[in-house]
């Protein structure tokens, strides 16, 4: 690992489906402040690590770890009042609310440590908004913007409620270059600001470019982590993508 401080660290952690084994004994840590990424084929696991990570799915075996206490027992919901947010890979916005109400909902969640005052929430959704260059948006109701934009709200409203730790599935999928390079820009101010994040993205070019450190898996398991480049270098990595 990279050293430092663990923010949220996941031991042996196995989630199966029935017969599917889709994550079977993984190891992961997320150092303070750091952006850890992971990569790897269609069906190797990566989202259902993060339902895992956020509770969305029991684990078969494991323990998850947030800031040195194990949380593997708690409830979704009491997991994300401890500020662990995540963007789903597939956009999930209320079609009736316009843009800067969808950000505000993610902030109905009531965080355990630094419970704000509401002219504080306003102030959090604004700089979520500004950040995410949504400002001249705000108003618009999500089948109004592009489907980039959209996914741009999910990401917004998963930092408006000022996160811990950020999990990221897959959010720039449907973008475009430009759009991209946006959230790669926007990850590294986090970074900046102290944010725990990880990363889920099949573009290898932004995962070098963003990732402090990468973890690549296959079939529910780790085949591979470390500095990103060499980590994409790697013959097993390099087979499971490209199958050479
Ligand atoms: P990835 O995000 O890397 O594409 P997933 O975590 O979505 O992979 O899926 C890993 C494996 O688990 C796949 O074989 C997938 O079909 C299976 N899987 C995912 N979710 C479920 C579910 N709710 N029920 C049964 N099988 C699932
Ligand atoms: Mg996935």
């Amino acid at each position: 690992s990279l050293g430092g401080q663990t923010v949220l660290e996941a031991r042996d952690v196995a989630v199966h489906y029935g017969g599917i084994k889709a994550v079977d004994g993984l190891n992961i840590s997320l150092p303070a402040g750091k952006i850890a990424g992971i990569v790897g084929p269609n069906g190797s696991g990566k989202s259902t690590l993060l339902a895992a990570l956020t509770r969305l799915v029991p684990l078969t075996r494991g323990e998850l770890i947030l800031g040195g206490r194990p949380y593997h027992h708690k409830a979704p919901h009491v997991v994300a009042r401890h500020g662990v947010s995540r963007t789903f890979q597939t956009v999930r916005l209320l079609a009736d609310r316009t843009i800067r109400e969808n950000i505000a909902l993610a902030t109905d969640v009531r965080r355990v440590d630094k419970p704000p005052t509401r002219k504080q929430l306003e102030e959090q959704i604004d700089v979520a908004i500004e950040r995410t260059g949504l400002g001249s948006l705000q108003k618009r109701r999500p089948d109004e913007v592009s489907y980039g934009v959209q996914r741009k709200v999910e990401i917004a409203r998963a930092i408006a409620n000022n996160p811990t730790v950020l999990l990221l599935d897959e959010p720039t999928a449907g973008m475009n270059r430009q759009e991209r390079n946006q959230i790669s820009e926007l990850m590294v101010k986090l970074r900046q600001d102290g944010l725990t994040q990880l990363l889920i993205e099949h573009d290898v070019q932004m995962m070098v470019d963003t990732c402090d450190y990468l973890y690549a898996m296959n079939f529910g398991v780790l085949i591979a982590e470390g500095e990103p480049e060499s980590v994409i270098k790697d013959a097993a990595v390099q087979e499971a993508y490209l199958g050479t």
